[in-house]
């Protein structure tokens, strides 16, 4: 069943899902669209319903409320509101939905508050009723950014929250407050409000919605959040949920009534940016384009091309020139939207790169930057960052506390997208030069692999008064392909078992364990409680043995732990004895405890932008990734292992508490889900006692850091894009890596006679000897090349020196060069059949026709030109013939 099923579905008992008490008491009736056919609640006769596409926008230049309000002071007056009524007023949360293993960014304000438990939705309220401004992210829309006046790829969705509980409400109480908001607080006339009966689906929960309008602009969209599950496998929610939401953009908009949302959000930033840019805009031409614009859905009619002719036909202008005194305005509001976007993510945790969500944000960066080159705009990404920071003081300062970091890591993308322009300007003209056209697939490929924008193409294309389309769903596709959720099948069922007691939680010393079988499946013993770590969070599973048998890998599914053994010699109900093995244990413990230190340490050391991107506790060796935007340098590397040996030299207390997950998110923050997002209710919170770290994680950890002993970083490197490796040992195993390095140091000096501090200054003056020598070397040899052409000269025949030598295939260049140079065609090849030809200026002979003869009568192949050519043959050549 699909949506539209639904709504049909819904509609065969219309009143009992969407029919409100504020319908029947403010005189609302229920009519169908003559247009579309939608049903829709309005005061008074009109039939056509007010969607955008069948009621174009009637509030540009003429807006329907009582006042006029800028962003944060919208924001303001509608939290004013919802409090009053009873709300609680929740800050943001992050726009890296880490809690959400399935989404990268938060996408609507009701994802703040689910969370995934056993594959299933749970809504998880901190407060009933709520009010919060959700900075959303969403990256569908890019092409038409800047274009339609409306889209974003990030805004606020307000969102109205309750439980329909005692404490909470339902439909009727949460219509009667969107009323209210909307008719007394912005002082919109009931006339003037309509409401839409939609439903909406999503993220395993669905319900019917009343969408509510103003003059053909959507404000909200209350969704009563009914059933749990798919459409066609639900059940009703024990308590139902409302999930409305708001665009706080939308609202600002209708209270201003300009041209486009951009003007009313961005305000003075648009104002300032289209000064500073030089350029005379005819606003006059563009509040006109604006109004028909506005009602433009890029989504349904995706050719803008031919919509802009279309309305350039409209306005008794050409395509061309509209599109010169348009385009530079519309590349503003671009920007400004995009650099926005950049500071909420990149504050919040994430970094453009070339994966993942880092993938959306590298595009708008890129697409940005060449809008500014496009238009020689003089402004930097840097400068509209921090006037969107100062501009967004008021409702968010952490983001002006973040700038400077911000600003750091726009300059590194700056840099790199330099030398993509550069290289771009050689790549198109290639392209064109072989009259290649530019497919979408031709433009995926050049973003793919060398991160060149459409609209730089186009730009270069230009130049070259050649005129490129962008397909409108370029973006689109782009990030789409980018968007994976992975999700591994386990080899492991674990239906119908009892979860198994994990004795490692209640005391991690314990290594012995009298057990029973509770079931053979899968390859794999099932007990009612075990020792045995299973392998999770970055730890790999312990090592030891059941009954003596060794036990190669232990897994963990739905609470049911499997141990997959050497030989499957067990039956049911069959008591065992367990033991697991206490070096491997207290190895993979010390490196688990120093992960998080070192975590703590890199973001110390290098900005609150660090994340942990992965990890890998092994007994020998481990590994941390982190978010980073560019290579480590090494005094970096060396203080991140200082601050973490201090930490460690501070015996600070390991604290581990089993906590509810929304008081551990509320008391900590989200930086707890650095391993990623922790299914469940109760969470295990691991913390470093004195600030250091707080961590959801599973693993099994030292009671205090003195216990991890010496950490040592073995190695640092980046492994992808925005994600740095570091490789460490701790305790013993730092302590063996240590001496062996040391062994190699003590070798090393013996054998060059020297102490170990003067390797250094040894090595030194060997490398300029050795490089002295080989120099000597060189010259040596083209002297042995001169007087060995000298001696073959004489054996020219028809102006041609024809001989196989015996020396190698550097000297067989040479001399042949050297022949060369004399006038005369040299044809030489050597024991290791290396052939080569050289011949010189204004001979008639080619160097590569004549080595061709060669392969012809002794196999093999080559390259070269005219004047010199070499290969190699499959056989031997011999010249007496
Ligand atoms: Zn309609
Ligand atoms: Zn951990």
């Amino acid at each position: 069943m699909g949506k539209k099923e639904l709504i049909q579905k819904f509609q065969k008992d219309h009143d009992k899902y969407w029919k409100v008490e504020l319908f029947e008491r403010e005189g609302y009736t229920r009519k169908q669209c003559k247009k579309c056919g939608k049903f829709f609640w309005s005061v008074g006769s009109n039939d056509i319903c007010p969607d955008a596409t069948c009621t174009s926008y009637g509030f540009i230049g003429n807006p329907p409320t009582s006042k006029r309000f800028n962003y944060a002071d919208t924001w303001k007056e509608i939290d004013k509101f919802f409090v009053s009524k009873g709300h609680a007023s929740v800050r943001r949360y992050p726009v890296v939905s880490r809690w959400r293993p399935d989404l990268f960014f938060t996408v609507a304000s009701i994802i703040d508050f689910q969370r995934i438990e056993k594959g299933q939705v749970a809504f998880e309220l901190p407060a009933n009723p709520l009010i919060i401004p959700q900075v959303c992210m969403r990256f569908s829309d890019i092409p038409n950014i800047g274009v339609t006046g409306r889209h974003y790829s990030s805004f606020v969705m307000v969102g109205q929250h309750a439980i329909a509980n005692e404490k909470g409400y339902w439909k009727d109480k949460c219509i009667d407050l969107d009323f209210e908001l909307v008719n007394s607080v912005f002082g919109i006339p009931k006339e003037e409000i309509a409401f839409v009966e939609d439903a909406w689906v999503g993220y395993g929960a669905f319900g019917f919605s009343l969408e509510y309008y103003v003059r053909g602009l959507e404000l909200g969209n209350a969704v009563f959040t009914q059933f749990l599950g798919e459409m066609d496998s639900y059940r009703e929610m024990d308590e139902k949920i409302i999930d409305m939401g708001a665009g706080l953009e939308r609202f600002t908009w209708i209270t201003q009534g300009t041209p486009t949302s951009y003007d009313a959000v961005f305000g003075p930033i648009i104002e300032k940016m289209r000064k500073d840019s030089g350029i005379e805009f005819d606003m006059e031409l563009f509040n006109k384009y604006a109004k028909i614009s506005g009602s433009l859905d890029m989504d349904v009619s995706s050719d803008i091309g031919s919509m802009k002719k279309g309305i350039a036909k409209s306005l008794g202008i050409t395509a061309d020139e509209l599109e010169s005194k348009i385009a530079p305005l519309e590349a503003i509001y671009a920007i400004c939207d995009h650099a926005r976007t950049l500071a909420y993510a990149i504050n919040d945790g994430a970094l453009p790169s070339n994966t993942g969500g880092g993938y959306n944000l590298r595009v708008v960066l890129r697409r940005a930057l060449s809008f500014l080159e496009q238009y020689a705009f003089p402004f930097r990404i840097s400068d509209i960052l921090e006037l969107n920071c100062k501009e967004l003081k008021p409702l968010f300062p952490e983001l002006l506390e973040n700038l400077p970091q911000m600003q750091k890591i726009i300059d590194v993308e700056e840099k790199r997208y330099d030398a993509t322009v550069k290289i771009s300007r050689r790549i198109v003209a290639d392209i064109l030069g072989e009259g290649k056209k530019f497919s979408s697939n031709e433009l995926a490929k050049l973003y793919e692999s060398q991160g060149i924008t459409p609209e730089l193409i186009q730009k270069v294309a230009r130049e070259g008064k050649v005129n490129i389309q962008i397909p409108s769903d370029f973006y689109d596709s782009l990030t789409k392909n980018h968007i994976t959720v992975k999700e591994e099948k386990s080899p492991f069922d674990a239906t119908g078992l009892p979860e198994t007691r994990a004795v490692y939680y209640e005391d991690a010393e314990k290594l012995e364990l009298d057990s029973t079988v509770i079931a053979i499946r899968n390859g794999a013993v099932v007990l009612d409680a075990t020792i045995f770590y299973p392998e999770g969070g970055g730890q790999v599973a312990d090592l030891g043995t059941i009954n003596g048998v060794k036990v190669l890998d232990v897994q963990k599914v739905a609470g049911v732990i499997f141990h997959r053994v050497e030989k499957l010699d067990f039956s049911e109900g069959q008591r065992v004895y367990i033991h697991v093995d206490g070096e491997t244990r207290k190895a993979l413990m010390r490196h688990h405890s120093a992960t998080h230190i070192l975590n703590y340490a890199c973001r110390k050391v290098l900005g609150n932008h660090v994340w942990q991107a992965g990890a890998k506790k092994e007994k020998e060796r481990a590994h941390l990734d982190i978010t980073h935007y560019e290579k480590l340098l090494p005094e970096q590397t060396k203080q991140i292992e200082l601050v973490a040996n201090r930490i460690v030299l501070e015996d600070r207390k390991i604290k581990i508490t089993n906590m509810d997950r929304s008081e551990a998110e509320k008391e900590y923050g989200f930086t707890i889900y650095q391993g990623g997002a922790s299914p469940g209710r109760l969470i295990r919170i691991v913390e470093i006692e004195g600030g250091v770290d707080v961590e959801a994680c599973g693993g099994l950890h030292l009671p205090s850091t003195g216990k991890v002993g010496m950490i040592k970083i073995i190695t640092e490197e980046r492994i992808q894009d925005g994600v740095s490796r570091i490789e460490f040992v701790a305790g013993e195993a730092a302590l063996n890596y240590i001496q062996k390095e040391a062994e190699v140091l003590r070798e090393a000096s013996e054998k060059l006679k020297v102490s170990p501090e003067q390797l250094v200054s040894t090595e030194e003056r060997f490398f300029s000897e050795w490089k002295e020598r080989g120099k000597k070397l060189g010259e040596l040899e083209e002297r042995i090349a001169e007087l060995e052409a000298e001696k073959l000269l004489p054996e020219a025949k028809g102006g041609i020196v024809r001989k196989v030598l015996n020396v190698d295939v550097k000297l067989l260049e040479k001399i042949a060069l050297c022949i060369s140079e004399r006038d005369v065609t040299a044809v030489l090849a050597n024991q290791n059949n290396d052939v080569v030809a050289a011949t010189f200026e204004n001979s008639e002979l080619d160097a590569s026709k004549l080595l061709s003869q060669l392969y012809s009568k002794f196999g093999g192949a080559g390259g070269g030109s005219k004047r010199f050519a070499r290969g190699r043959t499959k056989e031997k050549v011999s010249f007496s013939s």
